[in-house]
């Protein structure tokens, strides 16, 4: 089997996607990566990248089949719940053995008492409908979901500019982390927020506003995980992804062994 025919496909745009690629890279192991192409100027992933849907479920197997994939790691963020059911369906349909890395989330904050845990960003919306001063960092895609809060000034926190006009009470504050303790703390005291809206996407990079808000007696709405779905492999690490691909020992692989020239 030639190299060409034993390709790992990462499903991206979460750091540790760009982080499986590069090992990926550096074993010797063909990988393409893949991104939605949501947001304007992605961080590239090391080895091939592919920008875009691919059409649906059928336009997945499709590429499976025509790009010669071997294996697919999703490691796609964890609200991403649409490109991730289509991911298990395709794998499923084409034969291909497929991965769901998932970091582990923030659930070590479920005890916390200033913590109310929700389904969807409307309940989360209406769990902090008394913050005169919230700050919302649920993401760009559903921010209509908070139009009604034109009455009050709003702190948003987003990668990309929402693609609407915001009500002129809003402060938007665009970047992409990772965030510090004191910073987060500054922020939310300087701006005077009474209650933080955030989805539980786990991780390290965006912990500290947690920690903070319970530093600051600020009470946090979390927006739990979608379900995934059934019967996929999961893994929380990049190394455990790493493992997984190297156990299936696909012929033209080369982990640990020669580059590829
Ligand atoms: P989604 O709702 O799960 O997916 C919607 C559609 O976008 C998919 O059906 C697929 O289109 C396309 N798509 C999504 N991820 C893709 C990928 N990696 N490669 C190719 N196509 C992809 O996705 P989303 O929540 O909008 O997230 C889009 C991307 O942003 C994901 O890659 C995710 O890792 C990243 N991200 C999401 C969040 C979040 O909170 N949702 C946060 C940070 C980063 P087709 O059906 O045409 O294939």
């Amino acid at each position: 089997m030639s190299p060409s025919r034993s390709r790992v496909l990462v499903l991206g745009g979460t750091g540790e996607a760009r982080s499986l690629a590069g090992g990926l890279v550096a074993d010797g192991i063909p990988v393409v990566s893949s991104l939605a192409g949501r947001v304007s100027a992605p961080a590239l992933p090391e080895g091939g990248v592919r920008l875009g849907g691919f059409g649906g479920v059928e336009g997945l197997v499709d590429f499976l089949a025509a790009e010669h994939i071997s294996a697919v790691v999703d490691a796609t963020h964890p609200f991403a719940a649409g490109i991730t059911a289509n991911a298990a369906r395709a794998c499923t349909a084409s034969g291909v053995p497929l991965v769901r890395l998932q970091r582990a989330g923030w659930e070590a904050h479920r005890s916390a008492a200033s913590f109310v845990w929700v389904d969807s960003v409307d309940e989360a919306r209406a769990a902090a409908e008394e913050g005169r001063r919230p700050f919302v960092t649920t993401g760009r895609q559903q921010l209509e979901r908070f139009a009604a809060w034109a009455d009050r000034y709003v702190l948003v926190r987003v990668v990309d500019p929402p693609e609407w006009a915001l009500p002129t009470s809003w402060e938007v504050v665009r970047s992409r982390g990772p965030y510090d303790l004191e910073a987060e703390r500054a922020l939310m005291l300087g701006r005077g927020i009474d209650v933080l809206l955030t989805k539980n996407s786990g991780g390290e990079m965006t912990e500290a506003k947690l920690q903070a808000a319970v530093e600051l007696q600020i009470p946090v709405v979390v927006v739990r995980r979608p379900g995934l779905p059934d019967g996929v492999a999961v893994v929380d690490t990049v190394a455990a992804a790493h493992e997984w691909l190297v156990s299936l020992r696909f012929d033209g692989w080369m982990p640990s062994g020669p580059r590829p020239g």
